[in-house]
């Protein structure tokens, strides 16, 4: 038996045959042609052929994974009309170069100029940019789109890495995981799986690619491990722990519409963590008693301008609709960091993270702020929405937001709109000056939902994007569990609520010490939901306060998973 080790991209277990997924042969010769007329025509009917496609694999991908993940089909679509690489086509078409060639030329120049950016997010175009080249290649040399022929029977799908086009063409019912060489947990492979609710490890490796077809493999999403061909003994533990985890899933999701009450007879609150409006109906699926994080950068992402304040009116109230009178945050806009906007020029910055992200930016640029604000206070008219406020670090940060809001409502008012009469402001406690100074902060808002993502990268001086050291950005380190502690006593002292949002609010090891330390709200994806209400039905407050008393007192974040693993198993 081998053992791979990866990164633990999306949970669960999957045992069963490797099935490796190979790209056709896209070689193809250079010759000169004599008709450029005719070889541009060639080209254009190919690209015809590649909108056809992809108005397809949009359609199946949004039926099977919803309209966000389908978007990157558009994105694909916008990239054959990009002006400035069918120009460069053509130029080249005109003198004399076969279509193959010419495009195979422009789009190698297009990608190394975006491979070359300093930055994740160009970087991943240039995937893009790739896939579709690879389209019109096969187009063009006839090549039949076929890389899982022979996939018959459910398979563990091995790969270099997977593109989104790739994994549409993937017939689900016979996939039982993903393993990739490349990757990272936030490449298309991880969020499709974690979509598709199937287990995946990325990151592996070039040894995931000598793995023999057909071999038997254990495939773990939750330790980030590739078994191959294991012995008889593991697969029945490996089955065993499949089975005794789907069947505590399955009475999990059976009270998932039952509150989260412990033994003792306390309740709290567990929300959704959710990003898109298809989100909105998932997470009620999965026993949501509202959303205490509305990431509102959907609504920017993949386009080429700013969404206006009509259409992010429509959005959040389709979104808070959906909710009725449970409580909906919205997060205003959160950009920077790692993440960008193509709609938005903004500078370069050495340290993305320590620069103009959040609200900063949107202090700065009340254009793009005050749409934002307006379309919320809009939305919250006769409904239960709140506001909340990323990465905040000063009370002067604070103020200014609220009185550009407060500037909103008057005009809004002045125009005769009807608006959130009464709506809580809060901020989210993601960076430790916000932390260290929650007594004041607290004074000034109604809730704080605490960011453990950022909070954890901050503390820790670790960049969560970057794998050398993302590990280090741990949020079940003592740093970070001993400043949670201090923002919750600090707004509790003056009677405000609590929540978390960051991802440590879903992790079941994390429950007994979140509830010890008094947190009013736990908000988390859709799917970790039905659990984490379970988990905490087992748990009583006083047993929760002592597991969190002893883990504020001991050294790391190792030390701190074991015992509470030893306390509640
Ligand atoms: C966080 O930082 O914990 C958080 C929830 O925000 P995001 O992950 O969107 O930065
Ligand atoms: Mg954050």
């Amino acid at each position: 038996m081998k053992t791979l080790r990866g990164i633990a991209a999306s949970q669960g277990i999957a045992i069963g045959p490797a099935f490796y997924f190979r790209r056709a042969d896209l070689s193809f010769e250079r010759y000169t042609i004599a008709d450029p007329a005719a070889e541009w025509a060639r080209f254009q009917a190919a690209l015809q052929t590649a909108c056809e496609q992809l108005a397809k694999v949009y359609a199946r991908a949004e039926a099977e994974s919803g309209a966000e993940q389908a978007a990157i089909f558009q994105a694909h679509a916008l990239i054959l009309e990009d002006p400035e690489l069918l120009e460069a086509i053509q130029t080249a078409i005109k003198q004399g170069f076969n279509a193959e060639a010419a495009l195979s030329d422009a789009v190698e120049m297009y990608v190394q100029m975006l491979e070359a950016m300093d930055d994740e997010y160009f970087r991943a175009r240039a995937a893009d940019v790739r896939d579709v080249a690879a389209r019109l290649l096969h187009i063009l040399l006839g090549v039949a789109e076929s890389p899982t022929e022979g996939l018959a029977v459910p398979s563990i799908i091995l790969a270099r890495d997977l593109t989104p086009s790739d994994t549409v063409l993937l017939d689900k019912s016979l996939v039982l995981g993903f393993c990739t060489a490349k990757g990272g947990a936030t490449s298309h492979t991880a969020i499709l799986a974690r979509g598709l609710g199937l287990p995946a490890v990325v990151g592996v490796g070039a040894e995931v690619l000598e793995i023999p077809a057909g071999a038997l493999l254990v495939l773990d999403g939750d330790e980030g491990t590739l078994l191959v061909e294991p012995d008889e003994e593991t697969i029945t533990a490996y089955r065993t722990r499949r089975e005794k985890a789907s069947a505590v899933l399955a009475r999990a999701r059976r009270h998932a519409g039952e509150p989260a009450t412990t033994r003792d007879g306390h309740r709290v609150e567990v929300v959704a963590n959710i990003g898109s409006v298809a989100e909105a109906q998932v997470a009620l699926e999965s026993g949501a008693e509202g959303v205490g994080l509305l990431r509102t950068e959907f609504l920017y992402m993949e386009r080429s301008s700013l969404p206006d304040e009509e259409e992010q009116y429509r959005a959040y109230r389709a979104i808070v609709d959906q909710f009725g009178d449970r409580p909906v945050i919205l997060r205003t806009l959160d950009i920077g960091g790692d993440k960008e906007l193509a709609c938005l020029d903004l500078p370069r910055e050495m340290n993305p993270f320590l620069g103009l992200r959040a609200i900063r930016l949107c202090l700065a640029r009340p254009e793009l702020f005050k749409p934002q604000l307006r379309a919320a206070l809009r939305a919250g008219a006769g409904r239960n929405l709140k506001i909340m406020f990323p990465m905040v670090s000063t009370v002067a940060e604070v103020r200014a937001a609220r009185a550009m809001l407060e500037e909103c409502r008057a005009e809004l008012l002045a125009e005769g709109q009807p608006v959130a009469e009464k709506m809580e402001i809060g901020i989210m406690v993601e960076v430790p000056a916000a932390a260290l100074l929650a007594d004041r902060l607290a004074s000034e808002v109604d809730f704080f939902s605490i960011g453990t993502n950022d909070l954890s990268q901050y503390t820790l001086a670790a960049d969560r994007t970057n794998a050398l050291v993302a590990p280090l950005a741990d949020a079940f380190h003592p740093a970070v569990l001993r400043l949670v502690r201090d923002i919750i006593a600090a707004a509790h002292a003056q009677g405000k609520w609590v929540g978390l949002c960051g991802e440590l609010a879903g992790e079941p090891l994390a429950i007994p010490i979140l509830l010890g330390l008094g947190l009013d709200e736990f908000s988390m994806n859709a799917p970790a939901i039905p659990l984490a209400k379970q988990t905490i039905r087992t748990l009583t407050l006083d047993q929760a306060r002592e597991v969190a008393a002893t883990a504020l007192e001991l050294d790391s974040p190792e030390a701190v998973r074991a015992m509470v693993t030893h306390r509640t198993s």
